[in-house]
């Protein structure tokens, strides 16, 4: 591995305001995707030091002065951490592609996006009070407060590691809630170094925990604890059950944003060029590793044909390699273990009876032999009735049907157990609207796809998750609603008697 792919960032967890190793001593490796190099070990947590790192969240929250510091201030100290993203961008990203082996440049716009959820969250701290409602008895007043939700578990995935996490840290840190955060256990760098930049910035000791290690073990007891009030989930739908069930017996509160298999609509008078070059973008950044990948092209009969051949020249011109190469456009998987799955619904797809159009195989060339390198996959003849086009693949895949009517558009695309995105292209801005409106799907784009900011939110209808996340609402997941009664008439009603 090139020298200057090393990681000499900390390998610990970090608990109340502590480096600290896992008690049991256990490390585990981490491993650069696009050579399939060990890069450095990390330590490996346990139930053991979730335990320790809740009851510190708890003494923050119960004993400390965060829940109780101005919301101003709060603000001020989570918009210097936007700030110390700023700062770090090129290291940041660098670090984030070493993890994942996307490409540096997808890098740095996440870490953009992710100084300006820091710097959102940070000034919507202080804008998110009270109301006084209407009390409908006399001499009385109604105030309906919001407050901290208490302890966050905060439980994030591989495909943006820090994105993902910030959208969770922000607006916990910002409604007053102490947490105890797990990024996966194969990609915790960047999660590991923004708690650096927090301790750097001040939080105090206990609010902001850090714990590393595999789900079974460490995110298993993040969501069983009885110290812990919330859980924020992102990851797959089949974890995502367990996470569910797990925390049923202490109620907690538990926000899930889950996989998506998400439909991209195509009628036959949308911009073509434009709606082709969406429909890639939509699919082949970090390499289809994306929830809300378009990755069900359903395209209107009349284009079929010239939309499928399009779409193979273009993802012929794919350029596969390092992350660290200014020329790639596409790194590879994350994992061996990855890429098998992958692998094992194109072995579906020609079992279900669907055509490769192009890729679905390793490349023969690969840029590096231990890397786990996919090429991007067309596959067409594909049904709705297929596993292919029902289950999440998460990699390079696109499949391709076509429709005839509006309806039978808007029912395949809704056939479907998940609900995160979805896209219409047409140029027609009434059928737009009415197709948009059938879509259950918590985000629908017209004439755009994978577009997302800050101030809307984000998540799944159906099975692509509870709650949101970004956006006011992403504030208010953190916050308690309180109503607080008060009488001023100091009058008996004497119902017991005198
Ligand atoms: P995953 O479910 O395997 O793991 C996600 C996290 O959960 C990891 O930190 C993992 O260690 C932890 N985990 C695993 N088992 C656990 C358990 N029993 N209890 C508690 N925690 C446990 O998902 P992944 O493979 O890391 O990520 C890919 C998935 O994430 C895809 O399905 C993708 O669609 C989804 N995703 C969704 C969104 C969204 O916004 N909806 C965003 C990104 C990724």
């Amino acid at each position: 591995m090139a020298k200057e792919l090393k990681y000499t960032g900390k390998t610990k967890m970090y608990i109340n305001g502590e480096w600290v190793d896992s008690v049991s001593g256990n490390m585990r490796e981490i491993v650069y995707p696009c050579t399939g190099e060990v890069i450095t070990k990390v330590t490996e947590g346990s139930a053991e030091d979730v335990t320790l790192a809740v009851d510190a969240a708890r003494s923050a929250f119960d004993l400390g002065e965060w829940p109780g510091t101005p919301a101003a201030e709060r603000g001020r100290l989570i918009e210097r951490l936007a700030d110390k993203v700023e700062e770090n961008r090129e290291s940041l990203a660098r670090l984030e592609s070493l993890d994942t082996g996307k490409t540096v440049e997808e890098s740095r716009w996440d870490m953009d996006d992710i100084a300006g959820i820091f710097r959102y969250f940070g000034q919507l701290a202080d804008k998110e009070g009270g109301e006084i409602i209407q009390s409908p008895n006399p001499n009385t007043s109604s105030l309906v407060v919001r407050e901290p939700v208490g302890v966050a578990a905060q439980i994030s995935p591989w495909n943006y590691p820090l994105l993902q996490a910030s959208w969770k840290i922000a607006p916990a840190l910002a409604a007053g809630c102490t947490i105890v955060m797990k990024p996966s256990e194969i990609t915790p760098f960047t999660t590991i170094r923004i708690t650096e930049l927090a301790e750097e910035v001040g939080f105090p000791k206990g609010v902001i925990n850090l714990v590393l290690g595999a789900g079974d073990t460490v995110g298993s007891e993040m969501t069983t604890n009885p110290g812990v009030d919330l859980v924020s989930f992102t990851g797959g739908i089949v974890t995502g059950k367990k996470i569910l069930k797990a925390a049923a017996d202490t109620v907690k509160k538990v926000a899930l944003e889950l996989g998506g298999k998400n439909p991209n609509i195509i009628f036959a008078d949308a911009d073509f060029d434009t709606a082709v070059d969406f429909a890639l973008n939509g699919v082949f950044f970090h390499a289809g590793q994306i929830c809300s990948a378009g990755s069900r092209i359903l395209v209107e009969e009349p284009i079929r044909e010239k939309f499928t051949a399009e779409l193979k020249r273009r993802i012929k011109n794919i350029r596969i390699g390092d992350a660290f190469d200014p020329e790639t456009q596409m790194g590879p998987l994350i994992s061996e273990e990855h890429r098998n799955k992958v692998k094992s619904y194109i072995d579906l797809a020609k079992k279900e009876g669907a055509s490769i159009v192009c890729g679905g195989t390793e490349p023969e060339n690969p840029p590096d032999k231990g890397g786990y390198y996919y090429l991007p996959t067309l596959i067409s003849d594909v049904h709705n009735d297929m596993r292919l086009a029902k289950e999440e693949i998460f990699g390079p895949v696109i499949t391709i049907e076509s429709f005839s009517t509006e309806e039978e558009a808007v029912t395949r695309a809704n056939d479907t157990i998940y609900g995160l995105s979805a896209g219409v292209w047409t140029r027609d801005q009434d059928r737009a609207q009415r197709v948009s409106s059938r879509l259950r799907a918590g985000t629908v784009w017209i004439n755009d796809f994978n577009v997302y900011f800050v101030q809307a939110p984000w998540g799944g209808y159906k099975q692509s998750g509870s709650g949101r996340e970004l956006g006011k609402v992403g504030l208010e997941e953190y916050t308690e609603i309180k109503h607080i009664y008060q009488n001023y008439a100091n009058e008996p009603i004497n119902w017991f008697g005198t």
